[in-house]
């Protein structure tokens, strides 16, 4: 086998590996964002937003915002929906945005 093959080889070996790594850590993640992690996900999305509106509009916590009003914060995804087809309520600034399925509220997981 000549020096070039062997370096090829080489190549091809890593370039496999490297496959193979990203595989091992990019698809438990994904496979592990079940829909209610994704609800919460943009439960939490929706509260950055109505935080933003707060601050740029100088709105307290008692003030609720329409959904039209978010649209600019929400970027070019619009408005978030819920995986499984939950209904979001926005609320006021104070409280959290919270979604009708039941598990799928900011507040029931620990560290969010
Ligand atoms: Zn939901």
């Amino acid at each position: 086998m000549c020096h070039k093959t062997k370096l090829m080889l080489w190549m091809l070996f890593a370039l496999v590996i490297s496959i193979m790594a990203m595989m091992l850590f990019t698809s438990p993640v994904r496979s592990e964002r079940s829909p209610t992690y994704r609800c919460i996900d943009n439960l939490r999305i929706l509260q950055i937003a109505k935080d933003a509106w707060a601050n740029d509009h100088g709105k307290t916590l008692k003030d609720t915002p329409m959904r039209q009003d978010l649209k600019v914060y929400l970027g070019a995804n619009g408005m978030p929906k819920c995986p499984s087809a939950g209904t979001y309520v926005l609320g006021s600034v104070g409280e959290s945005p919270s979604c009708s399925l039941p598990g799928h509220r900011l507040s029931s997981h620990v560290g969010l």
